[in-house]
């Protein structure tokens, strides 16, 4: 494999000593580290269980991903996947990607959801993007029903905890909070287009939910991922007990 330039790494042969070096660090908040440490922690809220959902990072022009189809809560450092986040082509379903190291375990693939983690870069300039099986998003799209393109809620404080976007200031206690909801797909990979489609049509949507799947939350940080998927799973689980108490979504009644 041909040499990858990389903006303030230099030229890095793909799985050279140099690669490897990549996902080795003692900083606990280093992408290799902290990938492993949440998915373990997602793994307990049951977000990630299954071996379906995730986490991606940024940092600098490399992307890390967990590896797909993997017990999530016993994932180590070794197993990531580093991109660097200049593909030669767009990371969309059945195109190659460009890869600085991949891990030598056999049996390891990337993950499915690359490119719409990808959409959270490229869209909003997101550095972190969350995957989520929360059966809190599930139902709820199911409770919304088929036709739903999006979910609504008002009057409810952890919305001040989502920011407009994904990416800009938060809201506000008065800001009605609209996630929009896509079909499902056979397959992870080809959810890519309608993401992208719904990111465009709601350019203040900081989620975007997938009907009977799941959801997709990104952030500016790791942390601002983090927290933004807390606080929807939070409305996701309030919104799914309202709807089955009889009582609307929106509005201070
Ligand atoms: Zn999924």
């Amino acid at each position: 494999m041909a040499p990858i330039t990389l903006p303030g790494y230099g030229d890095i042969e793909p799985l050279s000593p140099a690669a490897e070096a990549l996902v080795k660090s003692e900083d606990p908040e280093h992408p290799a580290n902290l990938i492993p440490e949440l998915c373990r922690e997602f793994y307990k809220l049951g977000w990630v269980t299954g071996t379906g959902g995730g986490i991606s990072m940024r940092q600098g022009p490399l992307v890390y991903l967990a590896p797909s189809g993997v017990q999530k809560e016993r994932i180590l450092p070794e197993h990531m996947f580093v991109l660097p986040f200049a593909q030669s082509s767009v990371p969309k379903p059945g195109s190659k990607r460009d890869f600085v190291r991949v891990p030598s375990k056999k049996g390891l693939s990337e993950s499915q959801c690359t490119p719409l983690f990808w959409n959270a870069f490229t869209q909003r300039d997101a550095q972190s993007c969350i995957h989520t099986h929360s059966q809190h998003a599930v139902m709820l799209t199911l409770l919304l029903g088929k036709g739903a393109k999006s979910f609504r809620i008002s009057h409810q404080e952890m919305i001040k905890g989502v920011r407009l976007g994904g990416v800009g200031k938060t809201l506000a206690y008065f800001n009605t909070l609209e996630v929009p909801i896509i079909e499902n797909t056979a397959r992870e990979e080809d959810l890519t287009e309608s993401m992208a489609e719904a990111m465009t049509t709601y350019p203040d949507a900081a989620a975007i939910l997938v009907r009977r799947h799941g959801v997709y939350v990104w952030g500016p940080t790791w942390e601002s991922a983090k927290t933004q998927a807390e606080c929807l799973d939070y409305l996701f689980e309030i919104a799914v007990k309202m709807l089955l108490a009889g009582m609307p979504l929106e509005g201070d009644n």
